[in-house]
């Protein structure tokens, strides 16, 4: 029989970096996915924006975040011999004079400055322009290589042998008193779910107030744009290396469909078309869903009742930025025994989701 510490269930940037994690910790792991319709990670553009929303707030305990993603994905870099991690410029397109407003009162606040440049209306070469528009600069934004790195990564973890294609049977779980077995494995500490949005079909899981916001994107060629910066505006521009650019994206609440729309292609070609001022050629249209909960905080930690039974989800918009500060303070309650961080623990929603469920 097989036996392991740890069963990781998905291998997006959740089950990857929660993996990463326990196998630095020499604790033996095995990650357990199936490419399904609608994972998140692998469409994603892999951007990390200090500031966002329409009122340009920093995000949520940003300044721990950045600390700990720039360490983890430096040590990781050279772990795996590749790059995959640049700092880049974000130009924001401010839309009114509100905006222009809200962005010089952030400029003049001390936490804000080393993210928040000055307003310009300078033309941004590739993009056409319109007389009155204004930008804003964002310094210390980023992008993830997401293909680069989710297929070196699993690659990494396969040649460990700790990497397995396949789907997950819930119904394959039987839970002893010192242990927990999945099919002819035994697992000694846990098994950890990291199932993106399809948490909402895990039965041990589904209680948790959880939703889903699908998004659509679009990649395109084009010789002549410049690879340097991130251009915002109703929808982002990211630059993907090699002529290839990333399109998107849209929020669509709950919407659980599948597939592409016509209408959100055809949004995006318009978008890119009126804006960029060469050619352009498209590679492909894909979707994701981003799995969120309604505090829009992760959540992390033990089933109430089944202690062995494990759950890393809800990264919701900003996967990449928060999944390591998630994955270390994983490791750290189920290694070290250390309490988890009281806005990311599953303990927030017990008395309110878990009681009224059962
Ligand atoms: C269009 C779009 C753009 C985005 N852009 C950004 C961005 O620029 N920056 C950013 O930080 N975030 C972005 N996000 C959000 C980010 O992608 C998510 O927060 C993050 O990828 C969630 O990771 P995850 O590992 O929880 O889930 P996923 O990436 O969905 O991974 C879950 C994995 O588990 C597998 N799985 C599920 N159930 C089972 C089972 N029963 N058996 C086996 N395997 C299973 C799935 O197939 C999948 O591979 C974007 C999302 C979308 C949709």
């Amino acid at each position: 029989m097989q036996e392991i510490d740890y069963l990781i269930v998905g291998s997006g940037i959740a089950g990857l970096c929660i993996a990463e994690c326990l196998h630095s910790e020499h604790a033996s792991i095995l990650i357990i996915n199936q490419p399904l319709s609608g994972e998140a990670s692998i469409v994603s553009s892999g951007l990390i924006n200090p500031i966002t929303g329409k009122r340009f707030v920093k995000s949520w305990n940003y300044h721990e975040i950045e600390k700990t993603f720039l360490a983890f994905y430096s040590n990781l870099e050279d772990k795996l011999q590749i790059k995959f991690l640049s700092e880049l410029q974000l130009i924001e397109t401010l839309h009114s004079a509100e905006e222009e407003n809200q962005w010089l009162s952030r400029t003049a606040d001390p936490e804000y400055m080393d993210y928040m440049g000055v307003l310009t209306a300078e033309k941004i070469p590739g993009f056409r322009k319109e007389e009155l528009t204004v930008y804003g600069r964002i310094n210390k934004a980023y992008r993830v290589d997401v293909e680069l790195l989710l297929s070196t990564w699993m690659d990494y973890f396969r040649k460990q042998e700790c990497f397995r294609e396949e789907l997950f049977d819930y119904n394959e779980i039987q839970i002893k008193s010192n242990s927990i077995h999945y099919k002819a494995m035994r697992i000694n500490k846990s098994i950890i779910f990291c199932e993106g949005y399809r948490l909402v079909h895990n039965p041990y899981f589904n209680w948790l107030p959880l939703f889903s916001l699908k998004g659509e994107c679009l990649q395109f060629y084009c010789d002549h744009l410049l690879q340097d910066h991130i251009f915002k505006s109703t929808y982002a521009i990211v630059p993907k290396g090699k002529h290839r650019f990333w399109c998107g994206s849209n929020f669509e609440l709950d919407q659980m469909e599948l597939n592409c729309t016509n209408i959100e292609m055809e949004n995006q070609l318009n978008f890119v078309k009126n804006l960029v001022e060469a050619p352009i050629e498209i590679i492909n249209h894909a979707f994701g869903i981003r799995p969120a909960i309604k505090d829009r905080r992760p959540v992390l930690g033990k089933h109430p009742e089944n202690s062995r039974l494990i759950v890393f989800g809800g990264l919701g918009t900003k996967g990449f930025s928060i999944a390591p500060y998630c994955a270390i303070a994983l490791k750290d309650h189920l290694v070290h025994s250390k309490p988890l961080p009281k806005s990311t623990d599953i303990g927030r929603f017990l008395k309110k989701h878990y009681q009224n469920h059962s």
